[in-house]
């Protein structure tokens, strides 16, 4: 690489918002074949919001939003914040809990009083409650097929009812990934999320591919399959994706996501839009070309 050739695609890239923390990040952008995209704060704007509150048959709205706002409460996770801001808007008490804890990538669990109280996906609670009814299974589908994330509230062996919490897919996402595909870019999504959830998303978003139900640990793992069949730039904003930022051919991190995801890329898109992706690898692309 010439410097002057790196010089000036600093300079282009600058400008749009896009830093390269190095020469070497300018120059493999453009030999990207695979994009990896985190979802949550990636693809979708990461402010979640409820949008459902649906109380099982033996509990009432009151009850399962009691139960969940203690236990939510305690975590500063998107989800919980969503159902935390909707139980204090509705004026919900807030109750004190004890033993809490954290499964990260599934839910959270905690003492009240003397129940024990949960929250998180259906494969965790599946494993808790006695009976998850044909009728709440369904609308855990419907809910899911709406590209939202069912939280299921339980206490002790019981179902106390489904709270739906959803964001959106940020305006322009759907434009970028488009224009990454026409690069002849494969796109694949990566999210914690379920399958019906995420293929959802996947759908609205325009992905190749989908990889769900990853655990917090697990991103890393499926980057390094992916680089089994190509290039990868990974593209994520949270403390998760570090791991995965650090192992794919090239990082890149969304400059309003958290400062461990922007330690560990080798490039910061400070607009936060995922058409600078593609803006960057166009530029890196230019570059090598004056180089060669
Ligand atoms: P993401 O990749 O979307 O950030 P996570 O790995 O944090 O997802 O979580 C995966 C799934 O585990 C969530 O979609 C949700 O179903 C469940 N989950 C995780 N944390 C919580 C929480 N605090 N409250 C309820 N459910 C949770
Ligand atoms: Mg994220």
């Amino acid at each position: 690489a010439t410097p002057v050739a790196i010089m000036v695609g600093n300079g282009v890239a600058a400008k749009t918002g896009i830093l390269f923390k190095t020469a070497a990040s300018l120059e493999q952008a453009g030999k990207t074949q695979i994009v990896a995209l985190d979802k949550t704060g990636t693809i979708t704007t990461g402010e979640m919001k409820v949008t459902d509150v649906i109380a099982s048959e033996e509990s009432s709205e009151k009850e399962l939003l009691r139960v969940a706002y203690a236990l939510e409460s305690k975590s500063e996770h998107p989800i919980s914040k969503a159902v935390t801001a909707y139980a204090a808007e509705k004026d919900i008490p807030l109750e004190n809990t004890a033993e809490f804890e954290v499964l990260s990538g599934n839910g959270l669990q905690a003492l009240l009083g003397s129940d024990r109280i949960y929250g998180g996906n259906l494969s965790y609670i599946e494993k808790i409650v006695e009976l998850i009814s044909s009728q709440n299974r369904s609308f855990i589908d419907k809910l899911a097929r709406e590209g939202k994330t069912p939280v299921l509230i339980a206490r002790n062996g019981k179902l106390l009812g489904i709270i739906a919490v959803s964001d959106v897919i940020k305006e322009d996402s759907p434009q970028a990934i488009s224009e990454l595909k026409n690069m002849g870019i494969h796109v694949v999504m990566l999210t914690g999320d379920n399958e019906i959830t995420a293929s959802a998303i996947a759908a609205q978003a325009g992905v190749d591919e989908v990889v769900a139900s990853v655990k917090p640990d697990g991103k890393e793992a499926v980057i390094k399959q992916l680089m089994e069949h190509g290039v990868v730039t990974m593209v994520g904003d949270g403390i998760n994706d570090a791991p995965a930022l650090t192992s794919a051919d090239l990082g890149i991190a969304i400059g309003a996501g958290t400062d461990v995801a922007i330690d560990a890329a080798d490039v910061v898109l400070m607009k936060s839009s995922i058409r600078d992706v593609a803006a960057a690898i166009r530029i890196s692309r230019k570059t090598l070309r004056n180089i060669h």
